[in-house]
């Protein structure tokens, strides 16, 4: 085939919005020359580099849409140093089953054990799933939550909030909440009740939320909807920051929490 044929091919490729085929063109019809593909092989074959290529663009998409802090995989998650963890458990969510039917998950446990991570982790699958995924913090969603309700657009935003399939809320329980955002917070976690995932992330046991929501019965209204369908990981290890430091030689056994560790965790007891 003439160079100016592929040229106009690879043109029509790009009106097609076929890019990645039409980048790897030349390649993929050399490939087929030398092995004598069939002609169906060949086209399955371009086809399939098509769909990965969009199925890449979307995942991409949709991680950027989310807002993760940073990007950590389950891959690079280390199980052994943190036995309190079920790899099973943690497996199953990564298939998102969860995410299909609106179940909801709780990563509890003292700073630095890895309750982000998994977070971010699972969120990442979540989009390489193609499920549209928000990653908020605790603090930030319920000043956005606040802004909202003053600026009397509180519906906008929750029915924004409604929208992707998983909410992350990071941290639920390093700042206990006003009566107005536990409020507002009970709102959203109504909104979503068995219509979309959500994972929280806290450093409180479920018998502190109490405190944390400043009221009882408000805090057993939001466990209720939470917990009727969900998993929780329950996190009782030590931190895994802390071991890197006294690897270093930096700390020893008897000051095992950095000095902002220990006032984030007041419920927490020191191993
Ligand atoms: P938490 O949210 O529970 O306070 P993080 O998820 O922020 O803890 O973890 C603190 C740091 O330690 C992060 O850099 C995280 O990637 C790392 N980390 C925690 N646990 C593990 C683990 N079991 N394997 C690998 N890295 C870990
Ligand atoms: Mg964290």
């Amino acid at each position: 085939m003439s160079g100016f044929a592929i040229e106009q091919i690879q043109e029509q490729m790009r009106q097609l919005k076929l890019v990645r085929t039409a980048e790897q063109l030349p390649l993929l019809l050399q490939d087929a020359a030398k092995g004598e593909v069939s002609y169906s092989d060949f086209l399955a074959e371009l086809l399939g580099h098509e769909l990965a290529a969009k199925q890449e663009r979307h995942t991409a998409m949709k991680t950027t849409m989310a807002r993760f802090p940073f990007q950590k995989s389950l891959e690079s998650f280390d199980f052994k140093f943190q036995p309190s963890i079920e790899p099973k458990v943690v497996r199953e969510l990564a298939t998102g089953r969860f995410l299909a039917d609106a179940d909801n998950v709780l990563l509890l446990g003292p700073p630095g054990v890895g309750k982000t991570h998994l977070a971010v982790a699972l969120g990442l699958r979540a989009c390489a799933l193609g499920f549209r995924t928000t990653f908020v913090t605790a603090s930030g969603l319920i000043a956005s939550l606040t802004r909202a309700h003053t600026e009397n657009r509180l519906e906008e935003k929750l029915k924004l909030l409604v929208q992707p399939k998983l909410l992350i809320i990071d941290e639920i329980g390093y700042l206990p909440l006003e009566r107005l955002g536990a409020n507002l917070f009970f709102q959203l976690v109504s909104r979503r009740y068995e219509r979309g995932s959500i994972l929280i992330t806290s450093n409180q046991s479920l018998a502190g939320w109490g405190q944390v929501f400043g009221d009882q019965v408000i805090a057993t209204a939001i466990l209720d909807r939470l917990l009727h369908h969900s998993t929780i990981v329950n996190i009782k290890g030590e931190s895994y920051r802390l071991k890197e430091k006294r690897k270093a030689g930096l700390l020893t056994r008897s000051e095992p929490y950095t000095e902002p560790e220990r006032a984030a965790a007041p419920e927490q007891t020191p191993t």
